[in-house]
């Protein structure tokens, strides 16, 4: 799963589509930038550095990711671990997750986890298994 890359000089914004569950926190957070009816969909030269780090940080699935070329920290992980089981069977996860699929580690610090088994991009949810 390779990301696309968005490039500004401030900050680099990073989209993996396999991942994105459509919870629809960026284009809501900041239309500027995220934007589903443009192409391409991201323009991180429309918004300051700051303000797209706090909307990418919303993204639940991890879907979205950035990295900043302003000498300000980036994202952090939650500590602890915080995992938030949706009655949809989908499982919210926040912190230093360490995943692996195909024998290729992923980390990252925001995820959601199938619940249901009906995925496939496990251990990811897909939105194509009972969370529809
Ligand atoms: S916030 Fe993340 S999961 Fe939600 S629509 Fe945007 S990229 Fe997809």
């Amino acid at each position: 799963m390779e990301p696309k890359e968005y490039v500004s000089s401030d900050i680099n914004v990073y989209f993996t589509p396999g991942l994105c569950i459509h919870a629809a926190e960026c284009v809501k957070g900041l239309p500027s930038v995220f934007n589903t009816k443009k192409r391409p969909w991201i323009n991180p030269e429309n918004g300051v550095a700051s303000a797209i780090a706090e909307i990418v940080e919303r993204c639940p699935s991890g879907a979205l990711q950035y990295i900043r070329h302003d000498n300000v920290r980036g994202e952090l992980p939650e500590v602890p671990t915080i995992v938030n089981a949706h009655t949809n069977g989908q499982l919210e996860m926040r912190g230093d997750l360490h995943f692996t699929q195909y024998e290729q580690p992923i980390v990252t610090y925001r995820a959601v986890v199938c619940g249901c088994g009906q995925t496939g991009n496990s251990p990811f949810c897909d939105k194509k298994g009972s969370c529809q």
